[in-house]
């Protein structure tokens, strides 16, 4: 059956695992263990003198493992969590601008406030349903061909919400100040109006709410909720924390516009379907052509009022880091640049990897450090150093949390710690990509959306 061909967890569910595209070519050219100079030249540069010690920290980060939510033998659980504190660890970027959330961050987050924060984009009955299956459960069970809900999974959505929003906070300032302002006024009260096509009307924002600027976040939260409609569990998530995320931001004095930037190789359907006909929501999504859920087609655009704030990217089976630069370059800084958002939240996924098992892109660790960086530029020139990374796939383990660090440390304006995509190459590790394709993929995009 080609859906369950691509579907991430068929042997999760008991059913044979077929080779994920690529498989056997990867299997050919890879050696058993790919060298991996990240542990001890991430410690190395942890070493390095850092030239001014900020008083405030350049970077908060939450791991939440949420154990309430696992499943035996299934990809997506708990351990990828654990992969990535200890390659965080091992980077020791604590020295260098990063702290995690303090546990009292979330407590203004926790329970009602979170469920508010969910129904923002989830309906009240969607979360009734998916509490009182949990309260009925004794142990997991799937929902459909890949996602499971366990009897602790509400309570653990929850709380990576609260984690979410509390990191939102950190990013935005300080908590939302709309009971203490006169005048502030709600999400259509900042900058001006977005049109149709994703461009800004009217005077643009002056890049900070209120003054304020905050600084970037990274929430390590599971399980990722890209897939996940408002009415719907999908693609191993249950709730949408980035959805909700962007429109709690956009219900907050003063921001008028948050673009959503999907990096996951999969096409986010449950967040573009969020948003479709908002056009101050800008969602814009780089991921492989012709993968599950099948969506993202260049031709989608949005719809309604959001027709044009929709921006998909599909990219042909091979395309790694120089189709992903070619991509960020032609389509994704040009449509920030118009769109001008005053706040920039990344569903962060890392199943493009060359080495994940779900996907045949190939973008290697350091890839996703000069996309954390382009991102930590992008909001810098744009909103005032405002990012909110959320992380979404992602599941060759030592790929996952190399991949994730390297993007703080991107985020962070420290090098990057893992071999280029050349010496990748030079090991026969990486097979050349498609750019004649890619490039055609990228000029769709520009044609479609005016970015040229
Ligand atoms: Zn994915």
């Amino acid at each position: 059956m080609r859906a369950a061909r691509h579907l991430p967890c068929a042997h999760a569910s008991g059913a044979a695992a077929p080779p994920p595209a690529g498989a056997g070519q990867r299997a050919r050219r890879r050696p058993r263990c790919a060298p991996n100079a990240f542990v001890a030249a991430a410690a190395a540069a942890a070493a390095a003198p850092w030239p001014s010690q900020q008083p405030q920290p350049r970077l908060v980060y939450v791991l939440d493992e949420a154990p309430g939510h696992a499943k035996d033998a299934h990809p997506e659980g708990p351990q990828r969590v654990r992969a990535i504190a200890a390659a965080l660890a091992a980077a020791g970027l604590e020295a260098h601008g990063a702290a995690p959330l303090g546990a009292a961050a979330a407590a203004a987050w926790r329970g009602a406030a979170a469920r508010e924060a969910l129904q923002r984009v989830h309906p009240p009955q969607y979360l009734e349903r998916l509490e009182s299956i949990c309260r009925g459960l004794e142990a997991p069970t799937l929902v459909d061909e890949s996602t499971y809900i366990a009897p602790g999974s509400f309570l653990a959505g929850l709380e990576a919400m609260a984690a979410v929003l509390a990191c939102l906070d950190a990013v935005m300032g300080g908590p939302d100040r709309a009971g203490d302002e006169s005048g502030g006024g709600q999400s259509s009260g900042g900058g001006g109006q977005s049109s149709s096509d994703g461009q800004r009307s009217g005077a643009p924002n002056a890049g900070s709410e209120g003054g304020r600027r905050g600084c970037a976040g990274f929430c390590v939260v599971r399980p990722p909720g890209h897939h996940v409609t408002p009415s719907r569990p999908m693609g191993f998530g249950l709730l949408n924390l980035v959805a909700a995320a962007a429109a709690t931001a956009k219900a907050r004095p003063g921001v008028a516009r948050v673009m959503v930037l999907d990096f996951d190789v999969h096409h986010g359907n449950g967040s573009e379907a969020a948003f479709e006909a908002d056009a101050s929501v800008l969602y814009l999504s780089l991921h492989q052509q012709g993968l599950w859920p099948y969506t993202g087609k260049a031709a989608f655009v949005g719809i309604g009022e959001g027709a044009g704030a929709t921006i998909n990217v599909p990219l042909p089976g091979g395309a790694g880091d120089a189709a992903a630069r070619l991509a960020w370059g032609a389509v994704v800084a040009p449509a920030a640049r118009r769109f001008k958002p005053d706040v920039l939240i990344v569903s962060a996924g890392y199943d493009a990897h060359w080495r994940d098992p779900l996907a045949a892109l190939q973008l290697c660790s350091s890839s996703f450090h000069w996309m954390g960086a382009g991102a930590r530029a992008l909001a810098d020139e744009l909103c005032g150093g405002r990012v909110l990374l959320v992380l979404e796939g992602g599941y060759h383990l030592e790929s996952l949390g190399e991949s994730v660090a390297e993007t703080l440390r991107g985020v962070l304006g420290l090098p990057p710690a893992t071999p280029p995509p050349e010496e990748l190459a030079a090991a026969r590790l990486l097979q050349p990509e498609p750019m004649a394709r890619a490039q055609r993929a990228v000029e769709d995009a520009v044609r479609r959306h005016r970015l040229g």
